[in-house]
C-alpha cells in the first residue's frame, strides 16, 4: 500500500523544545526530576521519561524538596508556579512560548477592565493556565457553544486556545462584534496548528483513507482526526502501529498519514512502516 505522509506530521517546534529541555534537565540535575502534569500529551514519551526516573506530579504540593520541576508544554496556573517558587524548588519552565501569549493577553485585558472570553476547552490544562492569569471576570466558551448573556458587559476581549479551529474563533469574534460596544480580538491560534490542519485537509482530500497518529488526550491530534473525518470517512486515530487493523484498508491504494504536534518521529515512522508492509489491497 502506498503511504503519503503529511509534511507537518510529528513534533511541533514547541513540543520539541520542551522535550529537549526535559532530557537536558535529566542530564544536568543533581537530584530527582519531576514534570508538573504530563510534559506533553503522548503516552510513549511519558513512558520513556518514566524509564529515566522522571515521575509526573499532578500538583506542586506532591513534589519533595530538592526536586527539579519541569513545567509542561501547556503551562500551568499562576498559583502553582507561585507555590513552586515559594517552596524554593528549581523550576524549568517548559511552557511553549505560544501558550504564554494568551496568558499575557488575558492578564493585560482583564487589568484594563475587559470581560475576557477564552474560546477553548475549560478542562484542558492550557486553558486552566490561561484563565488563572485573569484579574477580573472571564468566560470560557467551548468551540461551537453559544455565547451566554453577559448583562452589563460593554468591553470584551477574546482569545483562543492555541489549537482551536479557526472558524470557531471567527464565529465568537463575529458574534461579539454585533453584541458589544467594544471588542478586542487576539488570534492566539498557533500557526503550527493552522498549518497542520491545512495539510491534513489537503491530504484527506486526495487519499483513500487516513491514519492520524497521536495521543488520545492530545487536543490537536483529535482536531486533526475530526478535520480528516469530515473529508474522508475512512479516517482512523491511533496511538501506535500496534492498533492498525488491516481490515480498515480493504480497497485502499493510497493511505495518508498525519500526526499531532506531540507525536514523536519514531512513533510516526512505526505506523508508516507497518502500513507500507501491508499487502496491496484486493478490494472489499
Ligand atoms: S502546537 Fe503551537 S502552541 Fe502548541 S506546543 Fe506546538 S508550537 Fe506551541
Amino acid at each position: 500500500m502506498k503511504v503519503t505522509l503529511a509534511r507537518t506530521a510529528g513534533f511541533c517546534w514547541g513540543v520539541r523544545r520542551t522535550v529537549d529541555k526535559t532530557f537536558e534537565t535529566i542530564e544536568a540535575a543533581a537530584g530527582p526530576v519531576q514534570t508538573l502534569g504530563p510534559v506533553i500529551h503522548n503516552p510513549q514519551v511519558i513512558a520513556r521519561l518514566k524509564a529515566e526516573g522522571v515521575e509526573v506530579a499532578d500538583r506542586v504540593a506532591e513534589v519533595s524538596a530538592g526536586t527539579t520541576l519541569v513545567v509542561r508544554t501547556h503551562g500551568t496556573t499562576k498559583d502553582e508556579l507561585a507555590v513552586a517558587r515559594s517552596r524554593g524548588l528549581e523550576v524549568v519552565d517548559g511552557t511553549c512560548p505560544y501558550v504564554k501569549v494568551p496568558q499575557a493577553y488575558v492578564q493585560r485585558m482583564s487589568r484594563d477592565g475587559y470581560h475576557v472570553v477564552v474560546v477553548g476547552d475549560e478542562k484542558h490544562p492550557e486553558i486552566r493556565g490561561v484563565v488563572s492569569y485573569a484579574e477580573g471576570p472571564v468566560t470560557v466558551l467551548p468551540a461551537g457553544a453559544p455565547l451566554p448573556e453577559l448583562p452589563g458587559v460593554k468591553k470584551i476581549a477574546v482569545v483562543a486556545q492555541t489549537t482551536l479551529v479557526g472558524e470557531a474563533f471567527q464565529r465568537v469574534v463575529g458574534e461579539c462584534a454585533l453584541r458589544f460596544k467594544e471588542v478586542r480580538a487576539f488570534n492566539t491560534i498557533c500557526y503550527d496548528a493552522d498549518e497542520r490542519q491545512d495539510d491534513a485537509r489537503a491530504l484527506a482530500a486526495e487519499v483513500d483513507a487516513v491514519v492520524v497518529v497521536g495521543g488520545r488526550a492530545s487536543a490537536n491530534t483529535r482536531h486533526l482526526a475530526e478535520i480528516c473525518q469530515e473529508l474522508q470517512p475512512r479516517t482512523h486515530h491511533v496511538e501506535t502501529a500496534d492498533e492498525l487493523d488491516p481490515s480498515w484498508f480493504s480497497g485502499v491504494e493510497v493511505v495518508g498519514v498525519s500526526a499531532g504536534a506531540s507525536t514523536p518521529d519514531w512513533v510516526v515512522e512505526g505506523v508508516v512502516r507497518r502500513l507500507e508492509s501491508m499487502a496491496s489491497p484486493t478490494g472489499a
